[in-house]
């Protein structure tokens, strides 16, 4: 051993390595040709506990446990096959067990970063390991962490913006290469801010954990979910474009999410929207379908309702075209481009009216009426709403003193106004401002008020009460209808929503048993019963029969000005008889819409003209016999596979393989679509597609028979 001088001094090699193992900055450790450790420096012995020498004569392997990077990324070759193979390794990192220093005498984890050489004799005989080691658990457990950080939110355990980011990427790039498909779905609770508001930080942060679990239990291992920031929530779903089958999925995700919460003994209620998009249909690069989902989102939050919704391609106009409404709604009130409209409720038995629903009505000056179906969720997706409803409520009231005294008059008044801590006060100014009797006034209120801080709603319903004025629950049956709330809240009438009487008289439907339903559970709780959205004759005697109390529709009347109802209440003593076709047009819509039909090798151009879940009129074909096959080009790759089972001259009846499904958004949609790369391992007629939205198809033109039908004009 060589000796080293140091000032005038010399120390011994052996002596400094003497004091590196006493100090513990580092340690040695040998072993011999069969990999079992034969020397270890005493710090590092004392350290792993259990006699020190004990450990002298067992397997390195079984004292150095192997790690993974922690990237998480490629794991390192492992210990075992470096030793076997007699190869040197540098700075790999091990797990090592050591004797915790507290009395417990729970063993600790730390890691240790080993460097080993194999050890050769003079005829170059392998006779062990000489290596050293050193303590890194300080500084891995910090990048450990980091790691952990850059990839989960450290509130849910769910994978963080970053990490969803990377996932989809990489789902994506593969989902190219196989052809295969991967749904995004993006959510946002509807209403978190005001549990936030009202019951604290804390009880919003564990409202996003139990909202965590709650997916977790929806989705299991079909996806990975992930929390994007706040109340964001996203889910990638591989493998699945089956729109029917996501329906569904969103269909349990919201009411999984809608279930009231407790948090810290209060109950609390939020709800979500959820927007679809899906590859490769709707994006196939991560940020397409990032966009694409959160068009879908947007919309869905528009209805404002609970509600899931698949991206297309109009949602880029219409977004457009909110933030247009938007920005010239601010003026408006000031403008004085608002009015209100008033539509009777009307007795079937006697035909008199006993009061009338104040709805909104927006007449910009250089524009079409923009309906408030529209422009009211955009309003409450801002705070316009409140002054909004506040306009509405006092102008409502101004009106109806000037009517005669026995009708009423129900305001219709949004959640966000309603959560307002002034409402009452609101009401009670309208009221005095006014000199309107409290007890002609109805308040209507749709079931999205249950969320957020229930005992906040309950005051405000009590305030209400103590004013005098009547409530009722609007809508009833399309929302998160807690039925066991409907039984606390003071409600005086519940209104059917329209979509339970549209098509009550269609078979098939259970609409007349729901009808039916909701009418007995009013009655039991000594509540009225308004039948909606009634048009013909068939669905008036049909809700009649079923015992509603009062009907609103268009049989009686469309909503009227203030200035037609003064007209009358010198004349007629309010009764409205009812006009309307003898039977409903049920669930049918009716287009003028381009679509294209392919039959053989031939791609037609068409009118669509009617379009149900089951079947389709089209017009502009002439010479297609019963039973010909066509596959309707819906556009956006839905094609719906068909049969001719009505043909006219120029005209015919078609009825789908598959039915459709609704689109979430009163449409109908398909529940796949067709991809060109479907199209071209299925063999279909590809030379038939349009040219430019199937590139493949334009490759494949070849052989084409004769065209079969003739366009003509419609
Ligand atoms: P709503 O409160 O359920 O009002 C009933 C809607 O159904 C009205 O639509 C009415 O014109 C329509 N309707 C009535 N009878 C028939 C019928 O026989 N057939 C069909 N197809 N529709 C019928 P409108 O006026 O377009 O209002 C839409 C929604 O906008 C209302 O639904 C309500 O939620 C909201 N809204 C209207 N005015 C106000 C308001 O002043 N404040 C608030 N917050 N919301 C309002
Ligand atoms: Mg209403
Ligand atoms: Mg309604």
């Amino acid at each position: 051993m060589q000796d080293i001088a140091v000032g005038g001094s010399t120390v011994s090699r052996t002596d400094i390595l003497g004091q590196v193992e006493a100090v513990g900055v580092g340690s040695f450790w040998a072993t011999d040709e069969e990999g079992r450790l034969v020397y270890l420096s005493a710090k590092a012995l004392d350290a792993l506990g259990g006699g020190g020498e004990s450990l002298i004569g067992r397997p390195l392997v079984e004292i150095f446990s192997e790690v993974q990077q922690a990237n998480g990324e490629e794991a390192q070759r492992t210990l075992g096959f470096q030793l076997r193979s007699h190869s040197r390794f540098d700075n790999m990192i091990v797990r090592v067990d050591v004797a915790g220093d507290d009395e417990t005498g729970q063993r600790q984890t730390r890691w240790w970063r080993v460097s080993g050489k194999p050890y050769k004799d003079g005829n170059d005989r392998f006779c062990g390991y000489r290596g050293s080691s050193i303590d890194i658990t300080a500084e891995y457990g910090r990048q450990l962490e980091a790691a952990q950080h850059s990839q989960f939110d450290p509130l849910t355990g769910l994978a963080n913006r970053r990490r969803m980011g990377s996932r989809l990427s990489a789902m994506l790039t593969a989902c190219k290469g196989a052809g295969r498909s991967c749904a995004l779905v993006m959510l946002d609770l509807d209403r978190f801010k005001q549990v936030n508001d009202t019951l604290g930080h804390p009880a919003g942060d564990e409202l996003l954990k139990q909202v965590a679990d709650r997916l977790k239990t929806v989705i299991k291992d079909r996806g990975e979910i992930g929390r994007l920031g706040g109340d964001e929530f996203q889910i990638i779903l591989p493998d699945i474009d089956d729109r029917g089958d996501l329906t569904g999925l969103a269909g349990r995700i919201i009411q999984m999410i809608s279930q009231p919460y407790s948090i810290n003994g209060k109950r609390a209620i939020v709800g979500t929207s959820v927007g679809v998009a899906i590859a490769p249909y709707d994006g196939v690069e991560s940020d397409e379908l990032n966009a694409a989902a959160d068009l879908a989102l947007y919309a869905a939050k528009g209805s404002g309702r609970g509600l899931c919704r698949f991206y297309t391609a109009d949602l880029r106009e219409s977004a457009e075209l909110d933030s247009r409404i938007e920005e010239n709604l601010r003026d408006a009130l000031v403008k004085g481009e608002m009015r209100m409209n008033y539509q009777p409720l009307v007795s079937p038995h006697d035909h008199t009216v006993h009061a009338f629903e104040a709805l909104m009505r927006w007449e910009p000056e250089d524009g079409r009426p923009v309906s408030p179906a529209k422009f009211i969720p955009i309003a409450e997706q801002t705070d316009l709403i409140v002054q909004l409803g506040g306009w509405a409520l006092r102008q409502a009231c101004e009106d109806a003193v000037q009517w005669p005294t026995q009708l009423r008059v129900a305001v219709n008044v949004s959640a966000k106004q309603f959560m307002n801590a002034d409402f009452p006060k609101v009401v009670a100014a309208a009221l005095a401002g006014s000199g309107l009797e409290p007890n002609r006034l109805d308040l209507e209120i749709t079931e999205s008020v249950f969320v957020g801080d229930v005992e906040a709603v309950d005051k405000t319903f009590a305030a209400l009460k103590r004013l005098g004025v009547r409530l009722v629950m609007d809508d009833f049956g399309t929302g998160y209808s807690s039925l066991g709330y409907l039984n606390r809240a003071p409600f005086d009438k519940i209104k059917i929503d329209q979509s339970f009487v549209h098509g009550c008289t269609e078979g098939g439907t259970t609409n007349p048993a729901i009808i039916s339903a909701i009418v007995a559970l009013a009655k039991a709780l000594g509540m009225e019963t308004v039948a909606e959205g009634v048009e013909a004759m068939d669905e008036l005697a049909l809700v009649t029969e079923r015992g509603a109390d009062l009907i609103q529709g268009y049989i009686y009347s469309r909503p009227l000005t203030h200035d037609a109802i003064m007209e009358r209440s010198g004349t007629e003593n309010f009764v409205f008889p009812p006009s309307g076709p003898p039977r409903y047009r049920a669930g049918r819509m009716n287009f003028f819409r381009k679509i294209g039909v392919i039959h053989e090798d031939h791609y037609y151009k068409a009118m669509l003209r009617n379009l149900s879940r089951t079947g389709a009129w089209i017009e502009g074909l002439a010479g297609v016999p019963e039973g010909t096959d066509l596959i309707l080009d819906l556009g956006g790759g839905q094609l719906a596979v068909s049969k001719v089972v009505r043909a006219a001259e120029a005209a015919q009846g078609l009825k789908f393989e598959t039915a459709l499904i609704g689109d979430g958004n009163d449409g109908l949609m398909t529940r796949h679509r067709v991809s060109p790369y479907a199209l071209a391992t299925a063999g279909m007629p590809l030379a038939a597609l349009p040219a430019g939205s199937y590139p493949l198809a334009e490759q494949m033109s070849a052989s084409r028979s004769p065209r079969k039908f003739f366009e003509v004009e419609v």
